[in-house]
């Protein structure tokens, strides 16, 4: 089980496999929700915070190459139905303040229960910092990445 402890993660491809892993479990869990799934993902830079969300978005399916949404700030994917979600969106609030998340049809995203949230830098703003979303910490050691992924 990957979910409620520290592990560590020695290089890219095993940071793709435990977010793969990580997919999976979220994905199949049928509870109703009221929105979307949120997942936060919090660390300094370069501590593999795309490279998840990259894998994570892989196992939903996702064909297209998937890159960092720092100067975009959202990205959308859409995905198959058997996922039971419809869209993906991966945000980076690196370079945002509270409530500029706001403007880009924030609020649309998160209602939506058929729609998966990625989003870097949550600590930004305030609208990223809701309750209810899968926390996942990252932190760089000096070989490999520490990673914690708490389910709420
Ligand atoms: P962030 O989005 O947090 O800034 P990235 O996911 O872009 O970080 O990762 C930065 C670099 O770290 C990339 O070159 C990536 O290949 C590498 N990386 C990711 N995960 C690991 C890991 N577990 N161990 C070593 N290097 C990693
Ligand atoms: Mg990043």
């Amino acid at each position: 089980m990957i979910f409620g402890k520290k592990i560590i993660i020695k290089n890219e491809e095993e940071m793709m496999m435990v977010a793969e892993e990580a997919a999976k479990i979220l994905v199949k869990k049928e509870e109703k929700r009221k929105g979307a799934l949120m997942i936060t993902l919090e660390g300094e830079l370069g501590a593999g915070k795309t490279t998840f969300a990259r894998g994570f978005l892989k196992a939903l399916g996702v064909k297209r190459k998937i890159t960092s949404p720092t100067f975009v700030l959202i990205k959308k994917y859409s995905l198959l139905k058997k996922t039971g979600f419809l869209k993906a969106y991966h945000a980076d609030a690196y370079r945002l303040k509270d409530g500029d998340l706001e403007i880009l049809g924030w609020r649309e995203i998160l209602e939506n229960p058929e729609n998966v949230v990625l989003v870097e830098w949550p600590e930004r703003v305030r609208e990223a910092r809701t309750t209810g979303a899968v926390k996942i910490k990252f932190k760089h050691l000096k070989e490999g990445r520490e990673v914690e992924i708490k389910n709420s």
